[in-house]
């Protein structure tokens, strides 16, 4: 059995959920993973932003926007009355419920309820246009199986023995469909893995199942070796190690989130993402064996502070550095990037919501200089420090570009820079130009 996962743009209209449909019925007796559709969470999330601040007209307006958007997808979804009737009662039930919360005090309690309703209709809609279809297909209610502990991590003990039980109640389903994202917490309340954890949901499910394969399907043909929103004539890159799909992933490739890799690695299940607008191009194959000697692609993460702390008492001085990392491990801050000297050092946060505080305990230690508006650019490949000549590589190509921190020696995949944001876009640019376009 694989785990397909469908993102919002996939199932982004009648039609796409329809083709998606098609696609997956081709394909056998699998688990199918299905984000909210399109621009859904977005507005459920406007409409708890309106519930937080009292708008309960604003939220009423969201809702409304919201409601025949669906009333709209539905008419145009099914033929069949009978089945029409039956995505309608439940669409109906769903937005009785959102409404419900406009009347209590919200809460994030709330907040969560009303994040988790875009999965449910989704998969819900996907459901009932199987079945009138003629497929046996059976909905696995992720809250009934998917759950997180205190620290937001999975519980895989309990994940599986409640997947396992539910799949084998219906071991005749011909396909199994489910939410992404969704899960409950320690208390047994709804809550969610994280925007865009749909593809975590996936992995998840793969490695509980021992699945052949999870599949990302999403809007472009595979990983690329850099950023196409910002990037012209980037390519798929065909295959991946996971380690240097995660450091993608982690410093900002967006198709796949950070989390995704790690249990689809650790049960050593290939990832394959692929293209729903064009399901037969090859797309990148995630697994534990990938060509080396190669710099495969170039990834941006936004929104980084960087910190740098100079001290005279640094020199020779042990100790130094524990007591730098203990004042960002009391914040509850993690550190992207880190470079050292002997009379300084300087690390990148993207949690910038204790930086007052982390700054002035960090003064005691010695002179604080911040800069804001930066962006980590990585370059990910084979990068063993015995492979000569990628480092010059890479600062060769951007050597126009101011470089506020260079990092490299963490891994063996992964060379990052610190640039500012108005230099980003140049970065990336220069880098394709000089790694991949020569
Ligand atoms: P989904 O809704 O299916 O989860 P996402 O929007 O999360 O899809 O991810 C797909 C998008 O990721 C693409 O449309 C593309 O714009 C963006 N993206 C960013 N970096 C990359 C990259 N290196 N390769 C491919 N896509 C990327
Ligand atoms: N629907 C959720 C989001 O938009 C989860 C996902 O799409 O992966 O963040
Ligand atoms: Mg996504």
């Amino acid at each position: 059995m694989k785990v397909l996962k469908f993102g919002g743009t996939s199932v982004g209209s009648a039609q796409r959920i329809k083709n998606v449909a098609e696609l997956i019925t081709k394909r056998g007796r699998n688990i199918i993973v299905l984000s909210a559709m399109s621009g859904t969470t977005n507005s459920l999330v406007q409409i708890s932003e309106r519930l937080h601040n009292e708008d309960i007209d604003g939220a009423y307006g969201i809702i409304e926007g919201l409601k025949q958007k669906y009333a709209r997808t539905l008419e145009e979804m099914f033929d069949d009355q009978v089945y029409l009737n039956l995505a309608k009662n439940k669409i109906q039930e769903i937005f009785d419920f959102i409404r419900l919360h406009t009347m209590s005090n919200f809460s994030e309690r709330y907040e969560k309820e009303i994040l988790a309703q875009g999965e449910l209709m989704s998969t819900n809609i996907m459901h009932y246009y199987l079945l009138s279809q003629g497929v046996k297909s059976v909905l696995l209610p992720a809250l009934d199986y998917m759950r997180i502990d205190e620290n937001g991590e999975p519980e895989y003990n309990y994940i599986k023995a409640n997947l396992s039980a539910l799949l084998k109640a219906s071991s005749d389903a011909e396909i199994y469909i489910t939410q992404g994202f969704i899960c409950r917490n320690p208390e047994g309340h709804i809550d969610n893995l994280q925007r865009g954890g749909s593809d975590y949901s996936a992995s998840i499910i793969g490695a509980m199942i021992g699945a052949k394969e999870v599949q990302i399907w999403t809007d472009i043909d595979g990983m690329h070796n850099n950023d196409p929103r910002f990037v012209e004539n980037t390519e798929p890159v065909h295959e991946l190690a996971f380690e240097e799909a995660a450091e993608l992933a982690y410093f900002g490739a967006k198709i796949l989130h950070p989390t995704c890799v790690r249990p689809a690695q650790e049960h050593n299940i290939p990832v394959r993402l692929l293209n729903t607008l064009c399901p037969e191009a090859f797309g990148t194959l995630i697994h534990n064996s990938t060509e080396t000697g190669k710099i495969k692609a170039v990834a941006a993460k936004d929104n980084i502070v960087s910190l740098k702390i100079k001290s005279s008492r640094m020199l020779l001085a042990h100790g130094f550095l524990k007591r730098v990392f203990e004042i960002f491990e009391d914040n509850k801050t993690a550190i992207d990037m880190i470079t050292t000297s002997e009379v300084g050092v300087s690390v990148t946060i993207d949690n910038t919501k204790n930086l007052e505080q982390i700054k002035t305990e960090l003064s005691a230690l010695g002179d604080v200089s911040i800069d804001e508006d930066m962006v980590i650019i990585c370059v990910v490949g084979d990068l063993k420090w015995q492979n000569c000549g990628f480092e010059a590589d890479v600062l060769n190509a951007i050597r126009t570009i101011p470089v506020r921190m260079i990092s490299y020696g963490g891994s063996n995949h992964n060379i990052s820079v610190l640039v500012h944001k108005d230099d980003k876009i140049n970065t990336l640019r220069l880098l394709s130009q000089h790694l991949f376009n020569s």
